[in-house]
């Protein structure tokens, strides 16, 4: 039996985000921070639709996605939940106006080439588009390119953000890098986000955490943790 054909899928969903949500309280008051700053965004990639409907019903209102179909798919087939939409993948500049177009959020723009399409698809859609720049953790000499923009060109990328009609610049999402301590890798984002809030006090969102580094995330300022596993479980071998 699969983790999404549980008897009890709704009961199970319901003990193991009792389970995350206390984690959030205990990180936050371990942090002297306050959990109501903290949104939880679940992560549903590769689950079925029924389970976002469980997640409704459980008071969930911030998901996430990292593929164009399926989130697509999702989308059309939930219409009639409130659940605000997180794009979280990397993004190709050919699909950024298809997801600009169902997406409420897209935290993983990483490079200027992606806005064009997505203020396209907003605008296509007629609102503003929330936008996250997605900020590289690896070490400058890193190989092997994991998402992210360079911080170097974080401004550049930001300023082309701010003068585009139809885009809404939010704040920063990031990625801890694999095979690093967590709180080091989270460390250098807050120190990150610390200068840019000097240049974009308004764009205050900070994603970051996973379901193996959320108190981590919790330490460095975040705003939004991005949780699939722990909320969810293992998730299903790729289709
Ligand atoms: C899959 C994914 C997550 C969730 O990871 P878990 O380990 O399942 O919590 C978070 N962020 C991004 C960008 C992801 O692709």
């Amino acid at each position: 039996m699969s983790a999404t054909e549980t008897p009890d899928r709704a009961g199970e969903l319901r003990h193991r985000l009792a389970q995350v949500r206390e984690r959030i309280e205990a990180a936050a008051a371990e942090a002297g921070r306050d959990p109501h700053e903290i949104t939880l965004v679940v992560v549903t990639k590769f689950f079925p639709a029924s389970d976002l409907r469980i997640l409704a019903e459980l008071g969930v209102t911030d998901v996430g996605e990292n593929r164009h179909q399926e989130a697509h798919d999702k989308v059309a087939e939930l219409a009639d939940l409130p659940f605000r939409w997180h794009f979280i993948g990397g993004l190709q500049s050919n699909k950024a106006a298809a997801v600009a177009a169902y997406a409420d959020v897209v935290e993983s723009v990483d490079r200027a080439k992606l806005v064009p399409g997505l203020a396209r698809g907003a605008q296509s859609v007629g609102r503003e588009l929330d936008v996250l720049l997605q900020v590289s953790l690896d070490p400058p000499d890193a190989s092997g390119g994991r998402a992210g923009v360079d911080p170097v060109d974080l401004s550049s990328l930001a300023a082309r953000v701010v003068e585009t009609e139809g885009l809404r610049l939010g704040g920063l999402m990031a990625v801890a890098p694999l095979g690093e301590d967590p709180d080091v890798a989270l460390g250098r984002l807050a120190r990150i986000r610390s200068e840019w809030l000097e240049e974009h006090p308004e764009a205050t969102v900070l994603s970051a955490g996973m379901s193996g580094d959320l108190e981590a995330a919790v330490r460095a300022g975040a705003t939004h943790l991005r949780l699939g596993r722990a909320v969810l479980g293992e998730r299903p071998p790729v289709q």
